[in-house]
């Protein structure tokens, strides 16, 4: 089964891939961040835990985010295979994750940084539903508005342009050992996330598909496998 995580720097657009690819593939979309407030809303245990350091405005520990992790990946529409999206983020966090699921491939998801601080300095947040726009790749149809309920949008603070280049240094530096991990485990596959996001979803695909091929002959096309197949 296909089991893969997406990495990428922020304004990489690994969610907004994530979310496609995993409609027309029909894997789930696991991103961290919904977990975390999904769990938070549904007042589990361990989401009341994760809600109180989300207020407090802490980090959620590993522990924490593996557990709902470990639950989310155990659920019937995950087990038919999932794109992990937002998670790990440096390499301990990579190693936990090895203890809970073999990996089919880390999509490495490449962009020059200069495009990546154009992406970021570009995003605009509806100030009351969160919904996220950006002036070039997707403006809203009112300028400065939302198109769902006409709120006014933001820039967020780390979206400006000298924050943005702070956290792309940081997010750089956790990422390398991250992705060295991965190399030296065969599973990184890298794709040029320039151009338009059709374009980034017809490379993605491609690529998906030979690394899931690679896997349990089940979930290959049939032909690509290499003998009769019985039901
Ligand atoms: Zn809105």
């Amino acid at each position: 089964m296909p089991r893969f995580v997406f990495l990428g720097a922020p304004g990489a657009g690994k969610g907004t891939q994530a979310e496609i690819l995993s409609r027309e593939a029909r894997l789930a979309h696991v991103s961290t961040g919904d977990l975390l407030r999904a769990a938070a809303a549904a007042g589990t245990p361990l989401g009341r835990e994760a809600d109180g350091h989300i207020r407090a405005g802490r980090l959620v520990p590993d522990g924490l985010v593996l557990a709902l992790l470990r639950d989310r990946l155990d659920r019937p529409d995950a087990r038919a295979g999932f794109i992990l999206d937002g998670f790990p983020r440096n390499r301990p966090q990579a190693e936990a994750l090895a203890t809970i699921t073999p990996l089919d491939a880390v999509v490495w998801f490449e962009l020059p940084s200069a495009v990546l601080v154009d992406r970021l300095a570009g995003r605009r947040v509806c100030t009351q539903c969160g919904t996220v726009y950006n002036v070039s790749s997707r403006p809203p149809r009112t300028a400065g508005r939302c198109d769902r309920d006409g709120a006014g949008l933001v820039q967020r603070p780390d979206d400006r342009p000298e924050a943005v280049t702070t956290r792309l240094k940081v997010y750089a530096d956790q990422t390398a050992p991250l992705l060295e991990y991965y190399r030296g485990r065969g599973l990184v596959r890298s794709i040029d996330a320039a151009g338009t996001p059709e374009d980034v979803t017809a490379r993605l695909r491609a690529v998906l598909e030979a690394a899931a091929g690679r896997g349990d002959a089940a979930t290959s096309p049939p032909r690509r496998s290499p003998g009769p197949r019985s039901r």
